[in-house]
């Protein structure tokens, strides 16, 4: 082995902001010292990286695996919508018009109709859906597309708010609403599985308020993660779109008694922003902690060699082999030049679930040092039992890490009997209130006015009490908080 370059063994990785200390400077930190992503020219834009695009890459096929298991098959639509169509359903226009980007021109040329970037699809499938179901049996239309869409936001953070986005949006037209209302059910248990199960984000999730919902829907549906300092994440969601957009871009179908009908349709998606959840509820202050099933990396092999011995890094070679066989995302790092506290300290920072150390000593006594992320403890396990380890490890990691998170949930959310006790969860003590409300907008509307929060959505706990805001008779239970 060559003699270490000084500066690089000697150069630390720059401490990050305590998590603690601030949590917003802890996040831009950790998102770029991870190399999740980086600013852009276009402000409020970010560069995914590499590491931050496998993240996402595993996201999409765990989804897309339980999309198409379910019926969905992926398309994909245009990124431009002429103004005509995105102005035909009244609220969805009025909901949208301040975050659309519009092209006005083509080289040097003015457009005769302005042509909107995306901000999300329903009017240009609406449109094609249009043209494609006539009858009853070609119902229901069951597509989803992958895709990128634009919303010039004000005030951006990378993943968790930006301008240009990656999601998944489906959208799907049904003979029934009876059976449309069944599919955005279905979907919102789709997210519910997937964030809880692979990305141990605990969540509350249940309807919005009309208010909250999306334009130009009848109903829609939330999953909400609740970040360590309170807020608010919504993660994803599915709408009940009644008839709306079929009226509004006359998606009709000839029903089996020969009456000409409109078709019931739904939207659902979920976005990049939901790694900022992930990085924000699972990561300490050492960086990110990736839960084992959705890492990129799940294990990381690194050889602590000296005296330019060969058998450490010939084991180290080994060891990835077999775990990689075993179905473990592995990657050894045996680049030379690097002292292995700082490998170490780096691997931490990109948040890899677990650590396989291997040197001379553990060599002669045929074993094999475990590291785990979630918790910084070490183990030695016998060579023989390392496949067998690490995926008992794994299991233990992901389920870990969804207990810690979920005791954030508990512990930051908190009834409220009254307004002032609303007042208290929201300024004091930096959580989620859990309160019965009457279901008018004016009390709605004090939840902003004097908390700077929203109803992130409905819950089915006990009407035990009136409206914490106005005393009157209470009609549901709500989950207020701020929100990212
Ligand atoms: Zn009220």
């Amino acid at each position: 082995m060559n003699k270490p370059d000084s500066q690089n063994t000697n150069k630390k990785l720059d401490a990050i902001t305590p998590k603690s200390e601030d949590i917003s400077r802890w996040y831009t930190d950790v998102v770029l010292k991870a190399k999740m992503a980086d600013y852009s020219p276009v402000k409020g834009c970010m560069v995914i990286r590499p590491y931050g695009y496998a993240l996402w890459e595993n996201i999409q096929k765990l989804l897309d695996v339980e999309f198409k298991r379910l019926g969905h098959q992926n398309a994909y639509f245009p990124l431009l919508i002429p103004e005509s169509f995105l102005t035909k359903e009244a609220e969805h226009v009025e909901g949208f018009a301040p975050e659309v980007a519009w092209v006005t021109h083509g080289g040097h040329e003015e457009l005769e109709e302005r042509l909107a970037i995306r901000p999300t699809s329903e009017a240009i499938i609406g449109h094609m859906y249009s043209k494609w179901i006539e009858s009853y049996r070609d119902l229901p239309v069951l597509i989803n597309q992958w895709a990128n869409v634009l919303r010039w936001e004000k005030v951006t953070r990378p993943f968790l708010r930006t301008t240009e986005f990656l999601w998944q949006e489906g959208h799907t037209a049904h003979r029934t609403h009876e059976e449309a209302q069944q599919e955005v059910m279905q979907m919102l248990k789709v997210y519910k599985d997937f964030v809880e199960g692979d990305l141990a984000i605990p969540l509350v999730t249940g309807e919005k308020s009309q208010k909250e919902k999306f334009a130009g829907a009848l109903n829609t549906y939330t999953i909400e993660a609740l970040m360590p300092d309170g807020q608010a994440l919504q993660s994803g969601t599915s709408h009940d779109l009644g008839q709306n957009f079929a009226k509004a871009f006359n998606i009709n179908f000839l029903d089996s008694d020969g009456q000409r009908k409109f078709a019931w349709t739904t939207s659902w998606g979920m976005s990049t922003r939901i790694i900022g959840a992930a990085i924000m509820v699972h990561g300490d202050d050492r960086g990110l902690r990736l839960p084992p099933r959705v890492a990129p990396m799940q294990a990381v092999v690194i050889p602590i060699v000296y005296k330019d011995s060969q058998d450490v890094i010939v084991k180290a070679k080994e060891l990835t082999k077999r775990l990689l066989a075993a179905d473990v995302r592995v990657h050894l790092d045996d680049r030379e030049g690097f002292k292995p506290g700082w490998k170490y300290s780096e691997y931490e920072m990109m948040g890899v679930p677990l650590r396989v150390e291997i040197g001379q000593k553990d060599l002669e006594k045929n074993q094999v040092c475990l590291v785990r992320r979630d918790t910084l403890e070490k183990m030695f396990v016998p060579d023989v039992e390392l496949e067998e380890t690490v995926a008992r490890l794994m299991k233990e990691i992901q389920q870990n890490l969804f207990n810690q998170a979920s005791e954030i949930l508990k512990n930051k959310t908190f009834k409220a009997a009254s307004f002032e006790e609303f007042v208290s969860v929201i300024r004091e003590k930096h959580g989620m209130a859990d309160l019965v409300w009457c279901g008018s907008t004016e009390c709605e509307a004090r939840f902003k006015a004097e908390g700077g929060a929203t109803i992130r959505c409905f819950n089915d706990g006990e009407i035990d009490g009136p409206c914490a805001v106005c005393g009157k008779e209470g009609t549901k239970r709500v989950f207020v908080a701020r929100a990212y």
